[in-house]
């Protein structure tokens, strides 16, 4: 799950962190500045557990896919708002559906995401390249 600009000053601990409605998980910290494309960085974080789901589990199997092919086509213009619900809807699934700790887990970096930069990935559909770069990506 992300932090924002605003939420620098988190103190990295659990309590911090989870009041801030996050948490440590590996302790591993990657800081992005402002030319980052969130969408790539949503679609990296669902690649992985697309890539680590073991597909025991329908929600976690299906779930990461669905959500991916979602994100692709926001990558390209070629979704709708209503889409971040869906994937939103998804999400929520997976975290009440999936067997093990890894599939309940898979959604939140889209998740959050989506919560706090719902206006990057609104744009991206509507400009059909990510706003946060001249030439698109
Ligand atoms: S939730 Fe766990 S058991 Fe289910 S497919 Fe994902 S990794 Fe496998």
């Amino acid at each position: 799950m992300c932090l924002t600009n605003d939420e620098l000053d988190v103190k990295m601990d659990f309590r911090s962190l989870a009041l801030a409605g996050t948490m440590l998980g590996s302790g591993a910290v990657i800081v992005m500045d402002e030319d980052t494309c969130m969408v790539e960085v949503a679609i990296n974080a669902c690649s992985f557990y697309t890539d680590e789901s073991c597909g025991s589990c329908t929600p976690c199997r299906e779930g990461n896919r669905w959500i991916k092919r979602i994100l692709d086509r926001v990558k390209e213009g070629a979704s709708s708002e209503g889409e971040l619900s869906v994937i939103e809807e998804l999400g929520e699934n997976m975290r009440e559906g999936c067997f093990c700790a890894l599939g309940m887990a898979a959604p939140n970096p889209v998740l959050s995401l989506i919560k706090k930069f719902r206006d990057d990935f609104i744009k991206h559909i509507e400009l059909k390249h990510c706003p946060r770069k001249v030439e698109g990506n």
